[in-house]
């Protein structure tokens, strides 16, 4: 990548872009181009697909990981992704894995792709799903070509995302601008990095340098290395693999938390959820997607029977001030939902509405958390806006007693309807209790309380709610799975007419210390009561009182025209834990993990410990809270990535915070549990 003195008077400048000869991209940040100004497409071709072997290297695979560092235009993406699209003997899944420290706008990765007309369908594809406003910082998982390709973009700078990624990478194109312009990214620690971001064994490199730091931190890394001629002008590129031996050296870092390392992916793909739920349903989506032959069960006569069959969800991101651990998971989550719900409701299969979500202040200590969000997100009008009492007003479609946020791109959506798109397809079994787990030789058997046996399956995932404790594999998880009640009141259409005249209508959900929706086939909801360790499903007047009570606070005229004597609702049972996070992951074997780790309170290192045992190829997902919405789709779409062995869609220090054994390694660091 050559760099010159941008100052010319036929440039143009667009935010941070020069551009060049109309559609060529220029970095004044860097003083470099993104790529070759005479012919990016062939250089990536040249450099990237050719240096690393393709198409050849993925033929005959199932799954390809590509990994990236430095997406820019995503050019190099298009260019494999095409290459790949071409090629008869391709894998059956292109993965690519990339990073992004300064995302760029939507319109400047249009105008840039204008250049290459031969890619403008895969173009097209891409940014159809590429946001319109702020990227933030975390993974954003797109899936393109009905799922086949699925790119996964870590945005943030290259060595702390990759250094906290777990992706099964098996060819890297290491891209950025040159290194003597952008000497921070360049570091040795950016290449062990890649090496512990999972690069599989044997996997290979290509890069358009061939700086010297570049040649000797890759080999310091563990790569062999290898010069080749670079492109156009360039003497040399460097291309790179990395053997076995080196590559097991490099992983030692992951050793700080052997109790969480991942176990190795199931080999055969017959897949038992119990579970009919929202978490089963999603678990069932995302292991079908990939290929996976699922079997879902339900204990009800029919699924979504529990929290999930509420008539609407609110779908409210999470943002919170600070980047917190459960911040950064359920913004991530919320994502990942909005973006699924988004693909259904193109396809006009679920029932839900992007009417947006207004979060009023209703106590001052309401102020301060809407101030502190604020200044992490106030360049982001698309995701969140401040707005006073008359625009909150204005956007509800009915007087309210303060301002507060506005999320544009959120709302509501049938849970129900939600859970029927995501088992469709799906063999089901409801109406059967399972009651144990059962490993042989050839799988595992389930059997049901009537006595039927089912299976063998490759692998089980507990998707169920407290009854989720009932197996002998998770019955220690009973200390810290509880249910919590939940009571949703309902009032009509009419009655909101009645009170405010005919021309009243609810535009957005309002979300306060409780919440409001707008009307669903004729009826609104609101609610919702907290009643922990209570899991009947009884309708109490008790509960209408209460959310009376709630919405009376900020809707008083509404709320004192209803009357509890008549009102509608439903109770479900929540299940929670003492962290607010999910339990997402393989499941521990509770006594070999004590027996394993059971001094790990005496602060030795992580490195002495064997990799955490595990009861084989069993998983949980559960511990929702009234959090499913947001969660559990993107807790799905982490364990179908660990059963197949594909990238994941979060960070590893994420995935530590949902791992279903933390409580086991906190119970034991602090003397709770004792061995
Ligand atoms: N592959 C790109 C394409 O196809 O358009 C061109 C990449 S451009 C030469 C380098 C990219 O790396 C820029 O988009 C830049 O913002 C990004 N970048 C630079 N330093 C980075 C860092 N430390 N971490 C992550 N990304 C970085």
């Amino acid at each position: 990548m050559s760099a010159d003195d941008p100052s010319n008077d036929k440039d143009e400048i667009t935010g941070d872009i020069i551009w060049r000869d109309g559609n060529v991209p220029f970095s004044p940040q860097f003083g470099d181009d993104f790529y070759n100004p005479q012919n990016g497409l062939d250089e990536a071709r040249y450099v990237f697909v050719d240096g690393n072997n393709l198409p050849g290297a993925w033929q005959s695979r199932e799954n390809f990981t590509i990994g990236e560092t430095g997406f820019g235009t995503g050019l190099n993406f298009l260019a494999a992704w095409d290459c790949w699209q071409k090629d008869p003997a391709r894998s059956k899944r292109l993965h690519f894995v990339s990073v992004e420290k300064f995302p760029l706008s939507r319109d400047t990765i249009a105008r840039a792709h204008h250049n290459w007309p031969e890619l403008k369908q895969l173009s097209h594809a891409l940014l159809d799903q590429w946001p319109t406003g702020t990227m933030l910082p975390g993974i954003h998982r797109f899936e393109l070509a009905d799922g086949a390709v699925t790119l996964t973009l870590l945005i943030g700078d290259a060595i702390t995302c990759y250094g906290d990624y777990q992706g099964a990478i098996d060819c890297w194109f290491l891209d950025g601008f040159a290194p003597s312009r952008n000497p921070d990214m360049w570091q040795p620690e950016l290449f062990k990095a890649l090496v512990a971001a999972s690069s599989q064994d044997g996997a290979t490199l290509a890069t358009f340098s061939a700086a010297r730091l570049v040649h000797d931190g890759l080999q310091q890394a563990g790569f062999t290395t290898r010069k080749r001629k670079g492109y156009a002008y360039k003497r040399e590129m460097i291309t790179a693999h990395l053997t076995p031996d080196n590559r097991s050296a490099n992983l030692k870092r992951f050793d700080e938390n052997p109790w969480y390392a991942v176990p190795k992916a199931t080999v055969g793909k017959r897949i038992a959820i119990i579970g009919g739920g929202m978490a089963g349903a999603a678990c069932a989506y995302a292991l079908a997607k990939r290929g996976c032959d699922v079997t879902l069960f339900e204990k009800a006569g029919q699924l979504a029977g529990g929290a999930s069959g509420n008539p609407i969800g609110m779908l409210e991101p999470y943002f919170t001030a600070d980047l917190s651990i459960p911040g950064r998971f359920y913004e991530a989550g919320f994502r990942y939902s909005q973006r699924l719900v988004r693909r259904l409701l193109n396809v006009g299969k679920i029932e839900a509405d992007f009417c947006g979500v207004l979060d009023l202040v209703t106590e001052p200590k309401d102020k301060e958390r809407h101030a502190g969000m604020m200044r992490r997100l106030c360049d982001s009008p698309e995701l969140v806006k401040v707005v006073d009492r008359q625009s909150a007003s204005a956007i509800f479609g009915m007087p309210l007693p303060d301002g507060g946020l506005f999320y544009p791109d959120a709302g509501w959506v049938n849970p129900p309807s939600f859970v029927t798109c995501l088992v469709n397809g799906i063999t089901q079994y409801t109406g059967t209790e399972i009651t144990a787990i059962t490993p042989d030789s050839t799988g595992k058997t389930l059997y049901a309380r009537d006595g039927r046996k089912f299976g063998p399956f490759d692998a089980v995932v507990i998707a169920g709610a407290t009854e989720t404790i009932g197996f002998d594999q998770t019955n220690w998880l009973s200390t810290y799975l509880y249910p919590v009640r939940g009571q949703i009141s309902y009032f009509s259409d009419d009655a909101l007419r009645q009170t405010y005249g005919p021309q009243t209508d609810i535009h957005c959900v309002l979300s306060h210390r409780g919440y409001l929706t707008p009307a669903h086939k004729g009826i609104h909801v609101f609610g919702a009561t907290f009643e922990r360790n209570d899991d009947q499903t009884d309708l109490r007047d008790a509960e209408h009182d209460f959310n009376l009570n709630q919405l009376g606070k900020v809707l008083p005229k509404l709320a004192t025209s209803l009357d509890p004597a008549v009102m509608d609702g439903r109770a479900g049972i929540r299940t929670a834990t003492p962290d607010h996070l999910p339990v997402v992951g393989p499941a521990p074997d509770y006594a070999a993990f004590l027996l394993a780790y059971h001094d790990i309170d005496k602060g030795k290192k992580g490195a002495r410990y064997i990799d955490a045992p595990y009861h084989k190829d069993v998983y949980i997902c559960t511990g929702f809270g009234a959090r499913g919405l947001i969660a559990a789709p993107l807790a799905a779409e982490i364990l179908a990535s660990e059963i197949c062995d594909m990238p994941l869609p979060l960070e590893k220090s994420l995935m530590d915070a949902l791992h279903p054994a933390r409580f086991i390694v906190r119970g034991l660091k602090r003397r709770q549990i004792i061995a």
